[in-house]
C-alpha cells in the first residue's frame, strides 16, 4: 500500500503508474468503520486500483461544530485499509488542499432549493464545503468510479450532480448503509456515545421503519403529522433525544404527497444529548 501525503506526490505517482488504469476512489474523513470499508471493498471488486483519501475537511464544518474534536486515528485507519487491500492512501494536509490560507476567488453556489431541505437547511454552508472538497479531490484523483455511502443521501445526490456537470468521466456509485446489529447506522460520530446511548440511538432507525410502514398503508403523505409522530415516539423513549427534522421526498429529493413504491425517501437528523445523528430509508 502506497501512502501519499501531498497533491504533487499524488500527481507524480499518477503520471508514472496510474495513467490508463481503471481507478476506484473512496473519499473519507477517516476514523474508519465497516461502513467505510464496504465502500473500499466495492471499489476493489470493480477497479484495477483503489485509492482512499483521508481528509477532515474544515470547510464543511460550521461554527460550533466538531471540526477540532472530530475523531482521528490515522495509524488504525492505515492498518484497516492495508488489511482490506487498498492500493493507495492519499492523506493531504489542509495547507496542501487549500493553499494561500483558503483564499480563493472561486465561490461555489448551490441551488437554494437543494440547500433549503434536510441537512442543507440546518447546516448552512456545509454542502458548499462538501462541493469544494469534492471538486478539489476529483480534480486530483481522476477516477473512473467513486463510492459514496447512501447514509449521507443528500451528499450523494449533490456529488452525483456535481460529477455529471464537471467530471463526466467519473461515475458516482451509492453504497447501502452498513448498520450495527441494533439497526443504528454506523458513523465515526457514534464514538461520542456510550454503549447504552448507542443502543438507545437505534430507535431512530426503528422509528423510520415505523413511519415508512404508515406511509405504505396510507399512501397519502401527511408531512406534519408524520414528523410529529416521529418526534413524539422518540421523546417517549427518552428525553435525551432532540429531533431536528423528519422530511419525506422522492429519491431525487423532489416534494411528493403520495407514496411511490421503492422511490420514497425519508431523511432525519436527531440529537442524542449533544451528538447529531442522521439516518434515512428508501422504500
Ligand atoms: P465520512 O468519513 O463520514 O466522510 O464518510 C466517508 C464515506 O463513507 C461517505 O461516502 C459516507 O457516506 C460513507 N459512510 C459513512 N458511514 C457509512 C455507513 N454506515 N454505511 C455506508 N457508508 C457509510
Amino acid at each position: 500500500m502506497i501512502i501519499i501525503k501531498s497533491t504533487l506526490d499524488y500527481l507524480n505517482t499518477y503520471n508514472k503508474q496510474l495513467n490508463s488504469k481503471k481507478i476506484g476512489f473512496v473519499p473519507t474523513m477517516g476514523y474508519l468503520h465497516e461502513g467505510h470499508l464496504s465502500l473500499v471493498k466495492e471499489s476493489i471488486k470493480n477497479n484495477e486500483v483503489t485509492i482512499v483519501s483521508i481528509f477532515v475537511n474544515p470547510t464543511q464544518f460550521g461554527k460550533g461544530e466538531d471540526f477540532n474534536s472530530y475523531p482521528r486515528n490515522t495509524e488504525r485507519d492505515l492498518a484497516l485499509l492495508k488489511e482490506t487491500g487498498t492500493d493507495i492512501v492519499f492523506i493531504p494536509e489542509v495547507e496542501d488542499i487549500y493553499p494561500n490560507n483558503h483564499k480563493s476567488l472561486v465561490e461555489i453556489g448551490i441551488d437554494s432549493d437543494f440547500t433549503n431541505k434536510l441537512c442543507g437547511k440546518y447546516r448552512p454552508g456545509h454542502f458548499n464545503g462538501v462541493a469544494q472538497i469534492i471538486i478539489k479531490l476529483f480534480s486530483i484523483v481522476k477516477a473512473n468510479n467513486t463510492y459514496f455511502g447512501l447514509k449521507d443521501y443528500q451528499q450523494y445526490i449533490l456529488i452525483k450532480n456535481l460529477a455529471s456537470t464537471f467530471f463526466p468521466y467519473t461515475k458516482v456509485i451509492g453504497v447501502p448503509t452498513i448498520r450495527e446489529n441494533s439497526g443504528l447506522a454506523m458513523s465515526s460520530r457514534n464514538t461520542y456515545l456510550t454503549e447504552d446511548e448507542q443502543l438507545l440511538a437505534s430507535s431512530i432507525y426503528k422509528n423510520l421503519i415505523m413511519i415508512s410502514n404508515i406511509i405504505k398503508e396510507n399512501v397519502t403523505i401527511n408531512h406534519l403529522s408524520l414528523a410529529k409522530l416521529f418526534n413524539d415516539t422518540l421523546l417517549k423513549k427518552s428525553s435525551l433525544f432532540t429531533p431536528q427534522y423528519l422530511e419525506v421526498y422522492d429519491t431525487n429529493l423532489n416534494q411528493i404527497n403520495t407514496y411511490i413504491q421503492n422511490q420514497t425517501f425519508i431523511g432525519t437528523a436527531v440529537y442524542l444529548n449533544k451528538v447529531r445523528l442522521i439516518d434515512n430509508i428508501t422504500f
